[in-house]
């Protein structure tokens, strides 16, 4: 796949894309989710239901 590009501002690159924990926590207080967002627009690419990966393998834009 070739380098993400955000849709809102144009910047190119995985460097780019950050990852953060929602406001949903579950009750042992880890998050249930990632939001995972453009580092210089802040445009949202989308919601990622952290259970479902491994910290080690999680790439949502792969
Ligand atoms: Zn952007």
């Amino acid at each position: 796949m070739a380098e993400p590009k955000c849709p809102e501002c144009g910047v190119v690159g995985l460097q780019n894309i950050v990852s953060e924990g929602s406001e949903e926590k579950s009750k042992g207080g880890d998050d249930w989710f990632d939001v995972v967002y453009c580092s210089e627009c802040g445009h949202v690419y989308g919601v990622f239901n952290k259970i479902s990966h491994s910290p080690s393998s999680f790439n949502p834009l792969r």
